[in-house]
């Protein structure tokens, strides 16, 4: 693909983005690359390292010295100009909070690192505040959701509903092969979403999107959001 395909690839996103009334965006592991961290089924991923039987990448930074990219930063600005209706994340990095993204406005399938969540009542505390006991008497332990255990009720509960209302289905950095995550883009195209896929390497709803970019999100969606902005009217 050239670089000009690229161009009005972004085009068409911005303009999708501009005439759309419930954007619902979806994000994994590809992400967050540009931040340092590992994803899992890109060239140096994790479980392409598994595979070759090789160990995970030392990490480059510490977790908590992690920052959002320009990927995170071009999703908090949607939200900042109100065209973002719901966030779904695989991720437990606590980048999408860090960016500016409203709690209410995402769903966190596999938990957050930074996060506690109670065992009885499934409400989430901020690691730091040190504490071992909920509100409602419950205990709290780790939120992030291990291989084999159930994804919290109300964060699926949430994606599900947030799916099937979208009018837009942003992909970004997953290769949607983890179910019931992989569940969503369905949801979304069974209910009539355009569905955007932006990931380096196939997905099985490749044919499926109406758009497809190969590249990495903080090549595509801070331009696309740039453009956005131009066609509501900010000029910079
Ligand atoms: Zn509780």
């Amino acid at each position: 693909m050239t670089i000009q395909d690229l161009s009005q690839r972004i085009e068409t996103l911005a303009q999708w983005m501009y005439e759309s009334q419930y954007l619902v965006v979806f994000t994994g592991a590809g992400i967050s690359t540009e931040s340092g961290l590992p994803d899992f089924r890109g060239p140096d991923g994790l479980w392409t390292r598994r595979d070759k039987g090789l160990p995970p990448e030392p990490m480059k930074v510490p977790w908590d010295a992690v920052e959002p990219n320009a990927g995170h930063l071009a999703i908090a600005e949607l939200h900042k100009l109100n065209k973002l209706k719901f966030l779904i994340s695989q991720n437990v990095d606590n980048l999408h909070l860090k960016s500016g993204i409203r709690p209410e406005l995402l769903a966190e399938l596999h938990g957050n690192i930074a996060k506690l969540r109670c065992k009885r009542c499934e409400q989430t505390v901020d690691r730091e505040e040190g504490r071992t006991r909920c509100r409602c008497g419950g205990a709290l332990g780790k939120s992030v959701v291990d291989f084999g255990e159930s994804l919290p009720r109300r964060d699926l509960m949430l994606s599900y509903e947030h799916a099937r209302k979208s009018d837009l289905f942003v992909v970004a950095g997953s290769s949607l092969v983890v179910t019931p995550a992989a569940d969503m883009p369905r949801e979304a195209l069974l209910s009539g979403a355009k569905l955007v896929i932006i990931n380096q390497g196939e997905t099985p709803f490749d044919r499926e999107a109406g758009l497809r970019f190969q590249e990495r999100v903080g090549d595509v969606l801070p331009r696309a959001v740039r453009r956005l902005k131009r066609l509501m009217g900010f000029f910079e």
